[in-house]
C-alpha cells in the first residue's frame, strides 16, 4: 500500500471501534484546537493546522493565557485536519481511551515558523494573542509571549 503519511496514526487506532476520524478528508486551514483529553493521564492536546495536517503536542497541564506561565508540550503524531472538530469517547482498550472535549478552538495566523520555533497569533475564546512553541533543552515549551 502506498505511503500517505498516516501509517502511525492508523496503526494506533481501530476505526471499527473508535469514533475518531479516519484520515483522507479535507478540513479548514489556519485553525487551532485544544482538546482536553481525559486519558489515563489528563492532558491537553494542542493542535495547529499546518501543511495539510494538524501538528500536535500533548500539554500535561492546562495551557495558560498568562505570559509568565510556560507549559511543557510533548510532540505527538500528526492528526488529520478533521480531528479539529472531534469530541467523543475513545473506547476502553483503545489508544488514548477516554473522553475528548474541545477546550478551545479558533483560527490562527502564523507569524514565523522554523524547525525549533513557531510564533503565531491565536484567536480563541480562552487563548488569544501571540503565542510561541519553542524547542529547548528540556523539550518544547508553549507560552504566550510577553511582547504582544
Ligand atoms: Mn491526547
Amino acid at each position: 500500500m502506498a505511503s500517505d503519511g498516516w501509517e502511525e496514526y492508523r496503526r494506533r487506532r481501530d476505526f471499527r471501534r473508535t469514533p475518531e476520524p479516519e484520515p483522507g478528508g479535507s478540513g479548514p486551514a489556519g485553525v487551532f484546537v485544544v482538546q482536553k483529553h481525559a486519558a489515563r493521564r489528563l492532558h491537553y492536546d494542542f493542535r495547529l493546522s499546518l501543511d495539510g495536517v494538524l501538528k500536535s503536542w500533548a500539554v500535561p497541564k492546562e495551557p495558560s493565557d498568562d505570559p509568565r506561565v510556560r507549559r511543557l508540550a510533548v510532540p505527538t503524531e500528526d492528526h488529520p485536519l478533521e480531528y479539529a472538530g472531534f469530541e467523543g469517547i475513545i473506547p476502553e482498550g483503545g489508544y488514548g481511551a477516554g473522553r475528548v472535549e474541545i477546550w478551545d478552538r479558533g483560527t490562527y495566523d502564523l507569524e514565523s515558523g522554523s524547525p525549533d520555533k513557531l510564533v503565531f497569533r491565536l484567536h480563541g475564546e480562552r487563548l488569544s494573542g501571540r503565542f510561541a512553541l519553542v524547542r529547548t533543552r528540556v523539550g518544547w515549551l508553549l507560552f504566550k509571549t510577553r511582547r504582544q
